[in-house]
Order: C-alpha cells, then structure tokens, then sequence
C-alpha cells in the first residue's frame, strides 16, 4: 500500500492538499471529499483524520484505489463562511457542460483522473432531519436513481442503534440538484454518490465521531478496507 500526498489546484489561492492511497490490488476506487463548504468544520476534521490514519498505517486498503481531498474549498474556510459562490452549484450539469469555478474544474479533473465508482461528499447542516422533514442535518443524501441506496439504507440502520437520543438519528433522503458534486458524479460517471450530513448543533466530537464512522462503514461496503 502507497500513500501519496499532491496539492490541488498548486500555484494558485485555492491550493490544498489531497491524498492518493493505493492498495497495489486491482478494486474499486473510492473518493471522500469534504469542506466544499468553509464553515463545516467537522466533516473535514473526519476526512484528515481518516487520510492521516492511512498515512501513519493505523488503516490499511484490501484492495483498489482512495482518493481523499480533506478540505476542498480553503479560502472559504479562511473566512468561516459556507463559500461566495456556493461551490456546490458550480460542478458539471451534464454531458458537454463544464465547472464553473477554477476550483471545482481543479476537482473535477481530479475526478476524470481516476473516476471513482463511490463518492462520498461530507457536510453539515442546520436542523435535525429526524425532527423536521426539511432538514437534513443528520443524513445521508442521494439522487432517487442512486445505486447506493441498499447499502446507505444499512448504513443508517447500524449508525442509529449507536445513537441512544432519537433525535440525532439519521434518515436517508433523495435529492437532485443540478451543480452539486455529488449530482456530477452520479449523472456523468454513474459513480455510487451519497452527501453525508452531521447537524451542527451537536457536539462537535461526536460530528467527527459520526462522520469518521459512516465513512469506515461505506469503506467496507465497497470491500476497501
Ligand atoms: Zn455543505
């Protein structure tokens, strides 16, 4: 197993870095990106942690390629704001459509590169998803047309027999929204594409906590680790 560490988007503002774990076995590749908003800062804290884990060899890959891009939009996160414009309407919208952003075109070549067959975009948001239909802190997040939604739903199921308060419980949710990444992957490379949402309100490490652990178990879903 090779862990590499590049930069995205090198030599300009929105430079960050990102990370190219490779099993050597033939498999799926698996792509986690997070901080495509600046002010969710836990989903970015459990991707680190995640890619720092594969770094020191505390998690090893069975097999196939992850590729993890920790903190996508820096300069959003600089300032503490969710991003001006929203990042999340910029990526390609359909065949023969590009990004519209310098940054989001960086991460969509990074995504040609390799074109990954799961996606994992991980957020935070407002509200509780179990208390209002509305919300969607506390979710998993796909198109209806996603072929994720066996294994997210299984996902869900084990996550919340973790979680003792019912409120925190997550649901899964079907959304489409022409811009976002995870509508990119899913539309122009039919990749597996699920956003992973933790509410804000909550305790921070147990946001961390929550995003660490539904990213492992997507891992093992694919046979990664
Ligand atoms: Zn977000």
């Amino acid at each position: 197993m090779s862990v590499e560490k590049h930069t995205l988007a090198a030599g300009t503002p929105y430079a960050t870095a990102y990370y190219v774990i490779n099993s050597g076995t033939p498999g799926p590749v698996f792509m986690i990106i997070s901080g495509v908003h600046g002010n969710e800062p836990a989903s970015s804290r459990a991707a680190q942690g995640i890619a720092s884990r594969f770094s020191r060899g505390d998690m090893r890959l069975r097999q196939g390629k992850l590729i993890i891009v920790p903190l996508v939009n820096q300069t959003a996160r600089r300032k503490g704001i969710r991003g001006q414009p929203d990042l999340n309407r910029t990526f390609p919208r359909g065949p023969g459509s590009s990004a519209r952003h310098p940054l989001s075109a960086a991460l969509w070549q990074l995504v040609l590169r390799y074109r990954p067959s799961w996606v994992l975009d991980l957020h935070e948001a407002n509200g509780l998803s179990q208390l209002n239909p509305q919300r969607v802190g506390q979710s998993l997040i796909m198109s209806p047309a996603s072929r994720a939604g066996g294994v997210a739903k299984q996902i869900i199921r084990r996550t919340n027999l973790s979680i003792s308060n019912q409120a925190y419980h997550f649901n899964l949710r079907h959304r489409e929204r022409a811009g976002t990444f995870r509508m990119a992957c899913q539309r122009l490379l039919g990749a597996r594409a699920v956003t992973v949402e933790t509410c804000w309100s909550l305790d921070y490490s147990f946001r961390i906590q929550m995003q660490s652990e539904i990213v492992r178990q997507f891992l093992r879903a694919a046979g990664l680790i």
